[in-house]
């Protein structure tokens, strides 16, 4: 049921939709593509971006702050994934705090770029206040504003930083992912304010790049001390909300041959002979792919929301020349595993040392297992009330709220595992995210920009604001 005073939010939301469309349109027209990961931020559209958010909180009265990563500076632990090698300069990020009008928010003093937090201001976040305050709860609205590349722009109907509307949807890369859901929140915010009301509760708003890389945006935001009772990131869930997504590691398997010429006979390995490496790799494949249809159905590796778990051996490189042994050969493979299970790695590792033991080649000379960094996946339990606040709101706007997990992992995994905040996203339609073509229904847009409000409205309280 609604109040009166969120009818007049939604109302106001639905009357004022021309402004959140504009706005949406302005985020797009920045190219803020993720950059490959020996590549940093090419250009000025990235800073221009977050120079536009950062306005946009200011005029609704955050206390805002925007600083460059040092990703060399971020504390890493298992399952953070931090690459220090990132070169995150030119990428900033954008956070906004507004103090509830019945907390007294313990404000922090705001560090600059140049200086990283130390040890003792992370361990003291500025959230304590409003986490004993029942009068109004605080929140975290987080999203991401880099997008993936768009490929070949010739197979877009319209530019893909155009921000075309035809048909009541916008076309764009970064309309559903997740540009759209930054505008929707934002707008959710400036109504709120419009209809003459103040939130109890402290908010605060996050704008971080490099979700689609690394998430140490997030990462970053999360060890500067950011904190609140929940946090709500609206990436696209096709409107269900999400409550599980997979984490994941990437590898390399190195698998020895020996090199020889293929139109001499050629002896024994023992006894100096050639040796195949490919040959040697098959069966590294097919390693992988029994552990992949083992994990398919062991009960260990199952999630009510996601797939099993799963490893792939994705790419596969090996051989020089028509005539010669393959001295070695390279597999990469990608692992991804649900919460609550860790880096999968040991399992991989002591299968391979199986293998290798049944193989007297291996045995004497063992493929080399090395891999990336581990990105822990991340769940939230369904009777947090946060979940139960994000269904309220669908709810109450006729959309039945339905229970999500994703195959892949989104910030949430640090808000949740290295700042404990029960986090859950809902978002738009995901059919054409990372896609030739995306785009965003502008009525669900609108829709989304409602859900936010009712959450936030209900989340952090509200009073209305004294005359005068
Ligand atoms: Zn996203």
């Amino acid at each position: 049921m609604l109040t009166e005073t969120e009818s007049r939010v939604l109302t106001l939301i639905e009357d004022h939709q021309t402004d959140l469309i504009t706005s949406l349109q302005q985020m797009i027209r920045y190219r803020t593509v993720t950059p490959d990961m020996d590549a940093c931020a090419e250009g000025d559209d990235y800073r221009a971006h977050q120079k536009y958010i950062r306005t946009l909180l200011d005029g609704m009265g955050f206390e805002t702050e925007m600083w460059e990563i040092d990703a060399a500076q971020l504390e890493d632990a298992p399952g953070r994934g931090v690459r220090p090698e990132r070169d995150m300069s030119g990428m900033p990020v954008v956070v906004g705090q507004l103090p509830g009008s019945v907390n007294v928010i313990a404000r922090r003093a705001l560090t600059t770029k140049q200086s990283p937090p130390a040890r003792e201001e992370i361990a003291s976040p500025p959230k304590a206040a409003a986490r004993n305050d029942v009068s109004g709860k605080s929140l975290i609205l987080n999203g991401h504003y880099d997008v993936v590349p768009e490929g070949d722009t010739s197979l877009w109907t319209h530019p893909p930083y155009s921000a075309t509307i035809e048909n009541g949807k916008m076309f764009g890369r970064g309309t559903a992912d997740m540009k759209g859901g930054n505008a929707a929140m934002l707008f959710a915010v400036k109504m709120i304010q419009q209809a003459g009301l103040t939130l109890n509760g402290d908010l605060t708003v996050q704008i971080a790049p490099d979700e689609e890389a690394t998430c140490m945006g997030t990462l970053a935001c999360c060890l500067r001390g950011y904190t609140a009772d929940a946090a709500f990131i609206p990436e696209p869930t096709n409107m269900g909300i999400l409550v599980a997504m997979r984490g994941s590691v990437y590898g390399r398997l190195t698998v020895p041959g020996r090199a020889g010429h293929a139109e001499m006979a050629q002896p024994h390995w023992t006894e100096g002979g050639a040796v195949n490496a490919i040959s040697k790799a098959a069966k590294v494949v097919q390693m992988l792919d029994a552990l992949a249809e083992e994990w398919r159905t062991r009960p260990d590796r199952q999630h009510k929301y996601i797939g099993p778990d799963f490893i792939l051996a994705s790419g596969i490189h090996g051989g020089e020349w028509e005539v010669t042994y393959p001295e070695k050969a390279e597999i990469r493979f990608g692992a991804m595993i649900a919460p609550p299970r860790g880096n999968p790695i040991e399992e991989i590792r002591a299968r391979l040392a199986e293998l290798a033991q049944s193989d007297p080649w291996m045995a004497a000379h063992p493929p080399v297992l090395t891999h990336g960094p581990w990105y822990y996946g991340a769940e939230v339990a369904e009777d947090e009330p946060i979940v139960h606040a994000g269904a309220n709101a669908l709810s109450d706007l006729g959309i039945p709220p339905k229970m999500k997990g994703f195959g892949s992992l989104t910030d949430a995994i640090h808000l949740i595992n290295l700042s404990k905040i029960p986090t859950i996203s809902i978002g738009p339609d995901m059919e054409t995210i990372h896609a030739v073509d995306e785009f965003i229904e502008l009525a669900q847009l609108v829709e989304l920009s409602k859900t936010i409000a009712l959450l936030v409205m209900r989340w952090c309280g509200v009073s209305e604001k004294e005359q005068g």
